[in-house]
């Protein structure tokens, strides 16, 4: 029998987590050039309590859903931060678009990333350009939601939308920050990426790595 959709839910979390242990301390580091230092820490709390959360879901024999939606809740209660808030409400906004009792075909996944997509910037309120997670997630978005249209399955789309998420995230050094607390040393972040989009394409990364298998 095939892994359940809530197992591979669970799976991705704990992707997400070791790929953030591994990267704490440089995402700290790119965080204190304009900000506060605490990216790493925050991202690695998080995630941490999102998979602890989906673990204890999965064990309690919750579809894919409620695996997920506990998970988004654990996020945004651990994580703390800007970053915290964000990704908690487009986590859940993702497990809203999902049911307990069907595996999400592709159409669904893209209705997802969107609903994801809508929430950090309701909640946040950055655009394009202002060197934020959003610079990731909008061309993450474009070319997941392409990919499954030209007929590519999930796993395939995810991987090829990986590519693009990471391009996305270097290509943030390029530009100044126009939203949260690295506004104020806009200067000093010129020329280095934006630790929330690396953090965001490393994210995307694991999951389509683990996906794979
Ligand atoms: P804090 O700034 O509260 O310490 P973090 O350091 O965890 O939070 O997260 C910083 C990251 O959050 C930034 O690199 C950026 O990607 C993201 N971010 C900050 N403000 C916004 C916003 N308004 N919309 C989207 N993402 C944002
Ligand atoms: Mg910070
Ligand atoms: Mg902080």
């Amino acid at each position: 029998a095939s892994k359940s959709a809530a197992a591979a839910i669970r799976d991705g979390f704990a992707a997400m987590a070791a790929a953030l242990h591994t990267a704490e301390e440089a995402l700290g580091r790119l965080d204190a050039i304009a900000g506060d230092g605490d990216h790493g820490r925050g991202m690695t709390r998080g995630c941490g309590a999102a998979l602890a959360a989906a673990a204890r879901a999965v064990e309690q024999g919750g579809g894919a859903r409620t695996t997920l939606l506990a998970a988004a809740s654990g996020w945004a209660d651990a994580a703390g931060g800007t970053s915290g808030a964000l990704w908690g409400a487009g986590l859940l906004a993702c497990g809203a678009c999902l049911d307990d009792a069907t595996v999400p075909d592709g159409a669904t996944l893209v209705r997802a990333v969107h609903a994801a997509a809508a929430a950090v910037q309701e909640l946040g309120g950055a655009n394009a350009g202002d060197k934020t997670m959003i610079d990731v997630l909008l061309p993450f978005r474009a070319q997941f939601t392409d990919s499954i249209t030209a007929g590519a399955r999930p796993s395939a789309a995810l991987r090829q939308a990986a590519v693009v998420a990471r391009d996305a995230a270097q290509a943030t050094a390029a530009l100044r920050p126009r939203r949260g607390r690295a506004r104020p040393l806009a200067e000093r972040s010129l020329g280095n990426p934006d630790p929330g989009a690396v953090s965001l394409a490393l994210c995307i990364d694991a999951i389509a790595t683990v996906l794979k298998e």
